[in-house]
């Protein structure tokens, strides 16, 4: 599963190394990702962390926030995008719901294979990312969007012939399993954006899961304010979590980690991460195998 071609396995590398940078890559139709070549730079550009419940709670997407709204420091990061949706087909122009404004068409431009299903109080998509060129398996993304609790929730899986991989641990929310791609409080997106940027993140954070599982190591920036669990999941190669740029976690924060009460800090995490191992509900694994009858979007956004 794990083989890549030479090239293939060189845009992942290039788009590793600009990420560590913090030039992120840009995304093209399809959720293919490509490096950057105008080598944007961001400070919080695509920081991950793990939303424990007690993080949801304080979600963006509780915020009554609109396009409209903005903020200045918006745009810490959102992917540039190659292949704008502007030669949308003609077969779907209508909105989603009343309440999202994006239409299907800007989002099936963006993602072809975009499968939509309404329901009371929201609805579901389902999209699939190529991620690089030549790699030869797809991420399919389900996201759920509750426009009752405004709040977004989404699954990724490698689907094949013998069934569906969840893709996790790292970088999801507990205990559910969720994609968990930006951190909320740098305003990176918010209920009522674009779902096309937010696709566009979930490719990247896709993109960035390949690369730890090829290479061993997280690209980039990230989140992880927790002293337990940075001593868990942070590879001393990888970018500290703890809020300071640049610095790996070998020469961060790794030391003193290492000298802290552990029982203490366990302890802590796990009553963070309500003692659960996170993986995705069962229905969520069982719709992405056969994709007929969605569940109820209220039974996993609450
Ligand atoms: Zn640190």
């Amino acid at each position: 599963m794990n083989n890549l071609n030479i090239y293939t396995e060189d845009l992942l590398r290039k788009i590793g190394r600009q990420l560590d940078h913090g030039i992120f890559p840009v995304v093209k139709n399809g959720g293919i990702v490509m490096p950057s070549e105008s080598a944007i730079l961001s400070k919080t550009l695509g920081k991950e962390s793990h939303h424990a419940r007690e993080k949801r709670r304080t979600s963006p997407a509780r915020k009554s926030t609109s396009r409209a709204q903005g903020t200045p420091g918006r745009s810490t990061w959102t992917p540039a995008r190659i292949g704008a949706p502007s030669s949308t087909p003609s077969v779907v122009s209508a909105v989603i719901d009343n309440a999202y404004a994006e239409s299907l068409s800007d989002i099936v431009s963006a993602y072809p294979s975009m499968q939509v299903w309404k329901q009371e109080g929201g609805f579901w998509l389902y999209t699939e990312s190529s991620l690089l060129p030549g790699l030869s398996r797809r991420v399919s993304f389900l996201t759920a969007v509750s426009t009752d609790k405004q709040v977004v929730r989404s699954w990724a899986f490698y689907c094949s012939a013998i069934g569906v991989t969840w893709i996790g641990p790292r970088h999801t929310n507990f205990p559910d399993g969720s994609i968990c791609a930006y951190e909320p409080k740098d305003s990176t997106w918010s209920f009522g954006d674009s779902l096309v940027t937010l696709l566009d993140i979930y490719s990247v954070w896709a993109l960035r899961q390949l690369h730890y599982e090829i290479f061993g190591n997280w690209p980039g920036p990230q989140s992880v304010p927790w002293i337990y669990e940075r001593i868990l999941e942070i590879k001393d190669n990888e970018l500290c979590g703890c809020g300071v740029n640049g610095k790996h976690y070998l020469d961060c924060c790794k030391t003193a980690d290492l000298r802290s009460n552990l029982v203490r800090e366990a302890i802590r995490f796990g009553n963070l991460s309500l003692w659960s191992i996170r993986r995705p509900p069962v229905q969520i694994s069982q719709f992405m195998c056969c994709r007929n009858q969605p569940p109820q979007i209220s039974k996993f956004i609450v």
